[in-house]
């Protein structure tokens, strides 16, 4: 195979990847053993961002772009009329050490198409990480996509050489899934990751008992959805996200604004800007609801559906709850600091930590490096330089909306309008 052949492959195969973003490589620590090659802990710039902000590069393909399936938002579908490659087994193994070698990644975060049906691709898919592993002792990162509909023993031992493992649900509600993609079936994204799940907690149990047993996809599961591409509301969105995180232990939901890459009447027109500011809305919430101890029903319900695109979903949600402000810095419980604006998970700590020796006032906090501009709508602290209790909670929203200086307060307008 000559080198252009593998340069166009890599071409076609990578730009088809572009738009999967549950590549964040989180939580895995494999060291290096047996003089093989790599760490897949703590090095790299570019491409992908760790749950903690690290950055890091991942070589991310596609096996392939040939698939059975149309699903109507995808540029892989069967339909489409597009450049279409295959990468060998081998194909990606070599190059994934190249890259390596050269220092230009960290780790391979590989995908595919569905060619002939679920099981040949995903075997595939195991294949290429068990080799990397056992034959080129690679102990970079890895991660590998679960396709929908893989038997159980292939999802087994794909967890055995993969650090982290992801089933991207796509579309968020199945009434959308059967819309754009009826070929598909809700529950073949669910059996995987329930696959994953008890495999997990069966490998660490016996971990516990056997210390030689191997590690299972070290860093857990993922999955992606598309916001945008239905009507579907981010109550619809946060309830399938919750679902996941309870039901199968995920490490992460990803949000990825649909971009519209092609003319369909089921799907927002070309053109239709991506609903950036949403998307990172979601992300916010969904950081809520992970580390801040809120309860995805208390952020959107029936009557407030939507995210507030204009303010943050914490501010949104103290605007809405005044009656539960303003909270005594000095006394309050870590549930309901955590609840404050502008007070986050490590500003919580160091409060407690501080007001066990002192009773804190604004000067106290600010060299704690809390953000007063915010949380002093909402907080007393042993001072009474701020007292304005009177504020509405329009009045509140106005006063910190001046004060902001946010890079997509720009794009608050459009955005509300994608679906019209
Ligand atoms: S099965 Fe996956 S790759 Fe194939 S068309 Fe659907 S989303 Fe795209």
């Amino acid at each position: 195979m000559s080198f252009d052949r593998i340069k166009e492959k890599l071409n076609i195969l990578a730009d088809a990847a572009k738009y999967d973003v549950s590549c964040s490589s989180s939580g895995s620590k494999r060291t290096n053993k047996e003089k093989g090659l790599g760490n897949s802990s703590g090095m790299g710039i570019c491409h992908s961002y760790t749950e903690d902000g690290r950055c890091v590069s991942l070589l991310k393909i596609l096996m392939t772009n040939h698939c059975i399936f149309d699903c109507a938002y995808c540029v892989t579908r069967r339909s489409n009329d597009i450049k279409r490659a295959a990468f060998k087994i081998q194909e990606v193994v070599d190059l994934t050490i190249n890259f390596y070698r050269r220092n230009y990644i960290e780790g391979l975060f590989l995908s595919s198409g569905i060619f002939k049906d679920a099981d040949y691709t995903m075997e595939r898919l195991v294949a290429v990480a068990k080799k990397l592993r056992l034959e080129e002792k690679f102990n970079g990162y890895i991660h590998l996509k679960s396709i929908p509909g893989a038997s159980d023993e292939l999802m087994r031992e794909a967890g055995l050489y993969a650090d982290r493992l992801s089933v991207n649900i796509e579309i968020p509600t199945v009434s959308g899934l059967k819309l754009l993609a009826p070929e598909k079936d809700h529950k073949d994204f669910l059996k995987p990751m329930a696959k994953v799940k008890n495999e997990i907690i069966q490998y660490k149990s016996e971990k516990k008992i056997i210390k030689s047993t191997p590690k299972y996809a070290p860093a857990g599961q993922s999955t992606q959805m598309i916001v945008g591409a239905t009507g579907e509301t981010d109550q619809q969105i946060l309830l399938t996200s919750a679902y996941f995180y309870k039901e199968f232990n995920l490490k992460r939901v990803y949000y990825s604004g649909y971009v519209p890459v092609i003319a369909d009447e089921r799907l927002p027109k070309l053109g239709t800007q991506v609903p950036m500011l949403r998307e990172n809305r979601l992300y916010q919430t969904d950081w809520l609801m992970r580390f801040y101890g809120f309860d995805v029903r208390e952020i959107v319900d029936k009557n407030n559906p939507n995210l507030d695109l204009e303010v943050d979903p914490k501010l949104a949600w103290a605007l809405r709850n005044l009656h539960e402000f303003p909270v005594d810095i000095n006394k309050a419980d870590k549930f309901m600091l955590l609840r404050v604006p502008g007070i986050g998970v490590k500003s919580v700590s160091k409060i407690i930590q501080a007001r066990r020796f002192r009773k804190l006032n604004w000067q106290h906090l600010a060299k704690l490096g809390i953000a007063s501009n915010r949380a002093k709508y909402f907080i007393t602290c042993e001072s009474s330089e701020f007292e304005k209790r009177d504020l509405t909670a329009e009045q509140i929203r106005g006063f910190i909306l001046q004060n902001s200086s946010s890079k997509f307060r720009k794009l608050v307008s459009p955005q509300l309008n994608v679906f019209g």
